[in-house]
């Protein structure tokens, strides 16, 4: 009997650990479908870039699934509904995919884990988004979930040369694709435009969607710059002083598998350069440590991690948040990170915690405003490290910024920016401004004044944190 393999943010064809286990199991091949949901589509926290991105990534799996002389069913509705259809059109007696651990997912697969056995459908849910999931790596001392990043990056190293040896884990090879004759007669709704799914995108996709594109990225970033990356990292004006691939590995183009393994193996090509690949794996990490705090502890996707941060009292101002979102505060470097976001999709990680750290402790607005706002404008938005990044700059999270240690944004640019290359891209009306000048600069016809007082801010802040009831953290 064939098996249904239900893409959802793994669009991909190698190392695919649903796919395999499917073409393992069953001789009559696999049905690949992906279900367009108004429940994702619809949300608040759903914008034009990320779908784009998708849509992108689906063609080309479209396209390659073809090419191996099968298709991609294309269903819209609500899931569990479609597989039910799906499975009785094509006799198909299993469902595979891989797990996600949003707490909205996890719901909608607990259904379908729930309802399909009920009418003869097995259901095989897969660990392939993370190395290490769920409860996996829990701390020696009290086996419970780690809350500090430090010492989970520590156990999470230490399992991986157990687990693997020092190559880490081999990416699987996908056999030959077997589809059953029944594949053909299933309904399919075809790929709908960006417009049809209310999602219309004003911008190009900085970065390009599909497979592809994410393979032929990390080898590149796996030649040259992950052996610098620990100096690169930080400096925005830098094209490829990051590998970019957040996207891919939001979109499942590409598989934590496959960049550990290239990592590392960088990494042994080159091991007087082992400080860059350890750094970046550093990363991957953060990556698994959100991911793992998301599932543990589900509360963090609408409320402070600590509760004993629940009574600050943020502000709601919107004319200082609409300033915020088109890059208008008169901070340029604030400024043209805001502006990088509207026109590529993409920021880079110094300049999220810049603008996170602008918003909650300059603005003291409500980090949950800014979380929404990255989500909706981001092609990589991506539940759990979002919800991480914003509680960090915040100060409410794991492993937070302490509250007290606030960024100074004139600062950053002048240790990040120096010369004010990365300002100046995006940030035109200043590009004729020396670099003595362009961090806090003078008035400058078209470019606003300081929205706030960096200074005074930063006090209001502190005394904001110091109300909190004592105590209680
Ligand atoms: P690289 O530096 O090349 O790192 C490699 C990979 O490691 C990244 O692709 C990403 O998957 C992971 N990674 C890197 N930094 C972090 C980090 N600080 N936390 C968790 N994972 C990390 N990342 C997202 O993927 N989606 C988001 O929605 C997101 N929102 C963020 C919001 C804020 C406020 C902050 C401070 C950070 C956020 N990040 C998010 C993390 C980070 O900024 C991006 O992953 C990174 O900028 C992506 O660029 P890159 O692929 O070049 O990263």
């Amino acid at each position: 009997m064939a098996a249904i393999v239900w893409f959802r943010r793994d669009l991909r064809l190698t190392d695919h650990t649903a796919l395999l286990h499917a073409l393992a199991n069953h001789r009559d091949g696999v049905i690949p479908v992906f279900i367009f949901d108004d429940a994702i589509l619809k949300h608040p926290d759903c914008g034009p870039p990320i779908v784009a991105f998708m849509l992108g990534c689906l063609e080309e799996l479209r396209d390659n699934l073809r090419q191996a002389g099968g298709d991609l069913i294309f269903c819209h509705g609500k899931p569990l509904t479609e597989l039910q259809k799906l499975a009785i059109e094509t006799g198909a007696t299993a469902i595979y995919y891989n797990k996600d651990y949003a707490p909205g997912a996890c719901e909608r697969d607990t259904e379908v884990e729930t309802e399909l056995p009920k009418v003869g459908v097995s259901v095989h849910a897969c660990k392939d988004q993370v190395i290490y999931e769920e409860q996996e790596i829990l701390s020696a001392s009290k086996g419970e979930p780690y809350t500090v990043y430090t010492p989970y990056r520590n156990a999470w190293n230490k399992k991986l040369l157990a687990d693997f040896g020092p190559d880490g884990p081999q990416p699987l090879t996908t056999g030959k694709l077997v589809f059953p004759p029944t594949l053909k007669q299933a309904a399919n709704v075809g790929l709908p435009t960006a417009e049809k799914l209310g999602h219309r995108l004003t911008h190009e996709l900085a970065i390009a969607p599909g497979e592809k594109s994410a393979l032929t990225m990390l080898e590149r970033f796996c030649d040259r710059t992950i052996h610098t990356y620990h100096d690169t990292r930080n400096f925005p004006a830098l094209p490829e002083g990051t590998s970019k691939l957040s996207p891919h590995l939001r979109h499942g183009t590409l598989s934590p598998r496959q960049c550990i393994h290239a990592a590392l193996a960088a990494k042994s090509a080159r091991p007087t350069s082992a400080k860059g690949a350890d750094t970046w794996i550093g990363e991957l990490v953060w990556r698994e440590f959100y991911q793992q705090i998301l599932f543990n502890f589900p509360h963090v996707e609408t409320k402070p991690f600590k509760a004993a941060m629940e009574p600050l009292e943020w502000s709601y101002d919107k004319k200082h948040f609409a300033a915020w979102c088109e890059g208008r505060t008169g901070f340029p470097l604030v400024d043209a990170a805001m502006r990088q976001l509207d026109q590529t999709g993409w920021m880079h990680n110094r300049l999220r915690m810049i603008v996170a750290m602008f918003l909650t402790k300059d603005l003291r607005i409500d980090w949950r405003w800014g979380e929404r706002y990255f989500m909706q404008h981001l092609i990589d938005g991506e539940t759990a490290q979002n919800n991480g990044g914003w509680q960090w700059s915040a100060s409410t999270g794991t492993d937070a910024q302490p509250w007290f240690r606030i960024f100074n944004p004139a600062n950053q640019s002048q240790k990040f920016d120096p010369q004010g290359k990365f300002i100046r891209q995006y940030v035109p009306e200043l590009k004729n401004l020396p670099a003595d000048q362009i961090h806090s600069p003078p008035p400058t016809k078209g470019y606003p004044s300081p929205i706030v007082d960096h200074a005074k801010a930063r006090e209001a802040t502190l005394a904001m944190f110091k109300k909190l009831p004592k105590k209680k953290d």
